[in-house]
């Protein structure tokens, strides 16, 4: 059995892009023990296409579009090629549904061709199947009633031909399935992936709308913020639901501004560009990194929202704190203990070595002066940037760096510790100690 290559394209959404390949790795497993060639599904290019939401809110969004190519071969069975399935249009007499193998392309005059007829036995009976086949030498069509290809082609087993084709119809029809919005909603194993875009600007929507409640707090009568999102989007194919849900929009005035829309990709773009952090921090980046989220992820991805806003109060806050090197003072003395209240996490780094992590934590007085603490073990947890901390700890040395006078201490603890006193800062750089 000599076989022929057939490439089908299909241009498909990329929340829909893992159901597909679901689908089609079901279609291989049963490929392998009919012994037909596995289908090969490849995304060969991808393109971002503005897209509204089928439901109220009507949020307008970019998202991808994937170009997915499936890959298969038909069977050639002693010579001929199976172009097409003739079965009858009851309603239409004399003419005949015609389902062309995805990649061939089937003589129009089958269309109307009298399905009594068998090329073969030319024997005239009703038949509910007919196949046209191509004899690849000569270029021939000919039209063969199901029970006679088996004789037709010489004994050899129909089966593998008709699996073939079947095979391939299949995969035509999940690619085009799969091109569709409603996507999977009938499918006990589709799992819904939504764009990540429009599950952001969503949940950007809901916040304003109904405050932010995360998955700790939800209760009977709060559900958590995603978890709300998530229903809404979820695709429904059965109008009373869907009916249901442009009510709930409706009801709860969930307008989109543009804000939420701006929001939602600045706060998507922070989090994927966010390469220091906590656990948190850097688990908000994986989830948020891929085009889609699935209801796995939807927990983490939700809160990018109220992170990124807390965030962007931080840095605006921290922003006009700004450090006037040329005036920073030393403080404290050196081998005192002091308290350090209410200084600013400007920053902190990581080192790792031969004796394990180091974090160095730069801390900013309120009178704007530099504290920097050499910590073992990592820090970042503890001193996230932006937050007000207080420590109390050991002044090592009054160091400079790059024309900067800063205070080094060790030894710290977070808060007021022990009987150490609060730092000194002097409001006039000139009165403090030299
Ligand atoms: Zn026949």
């Amino acid at each position: 059995m000599k076989n022929e290559t057939r490439t089908e394209t299909f241009r498909v959404p990329v929340e829909n892009v893992s159901h597909l390949t679901l689908k089609v790795d079901g279609l291989n497993k049963r490929a392998r023990r009919l012994n037909l060639t596995p289908l090969r599904i490849e995304i060969v290019g991808s393109e971002t296409v503005k897209r509204v939401t089928s439901l109220p809110p009507f949020v307008k969004y970019t998202s991808e579009v994937k170009l997915i190519e499936i890959v298969g071969e038909s069977p050639v069975l002693a010579g001929h090629e199976l172009i097409a399935r003739l079965t009858p249009a009851e309603d239409c007499e004399g003419e005949n549904f015609v389902r062309t193998v995805p990649g061939k392309s089937c003589p129009v005059e089958y269309r109307t061709v009298d399905m009594k007829t068998c090329d073969h036995c030319k024997t005239r009976r009703v038949r509910k199947d007919t196949f046209v086949l191509l004899h690849t030498e000569s270029g021939k069509h000919t039209v063969v009633g199901r029970n006679c290809i088996s004789d037709y082609l010489g004994h050899a087993s129909p089966e593998a031909l008709l699996a073939g084709a079947e095979f391939l119809f299949e995969a035509d029809s999940f690619g085009s399935e799969s091109e569709s919005d409603y996507y999977g909603s009938g499918d006990r194993n589709f799992e819904y992936h939504s764009p990540i875009e429009l599950f952001t600007a969503m949940t950007a929507i809901f916040i304003r709308r109904f405050g932010w409640t995360p998955r700790s707090k939800a209760d009977e009568r709060n559900s958590a913020t995603a978890d709300g999102v998530w229903r809404h989007l979820l695709p429904v194919a059965n109008k009373s639901a869907r009916r249901d849900k442009e009510d709930f929009a409706r009801k709860n005035n969930l307008t989109v501004t543009d804000d939420d829309l701006e929001v939602a990709t600045k706060a998507l773009d922070w989090a994927r560009n966010n390469a220091d952090g906590n656990d948190y921090i850097y688990n908000l980046r994986l989830a948020c990194t891929p085009e889609t989220v699935s209801r796995k992820t939807i927990g983490l991805v939700a809160s990018v929202i109220s992170a990124y806003n807390r965030n962007v109060e931080k840095l605006v806050e921290l922003h006009a704190r700004k450090i006037d090197d040329a005036n920073c003072v030393h403080i404290g003395e050196v081998g005192v203990r002091a308290v350090f209240e209410g200084c600013t996490v400007r920053g902190t780094r990581n080192f790792e070595s031969d004796y394990g992590v180091t974090t160095l934590v730069t801390l900013s007085t309120p009178a704007g002066n530099i504290v920097k603490w050499w910590a073992s073990g990592d820090k970042t947890e503890d001193f996230p940037v932006g937050d007000t901390v207080t420590i109390t700890g050991t002044v090592k040395a009054h160091d400079e760096y790059k024309g900067r006078k800063e205070t080094l201490v060790n030894r710290c603890k977070m808060g007021v510790s022990g009987k150490a006193k609060p730092v000194v800062e002097a409001a006039d750089p000139a009165l403090a100690p030299a």
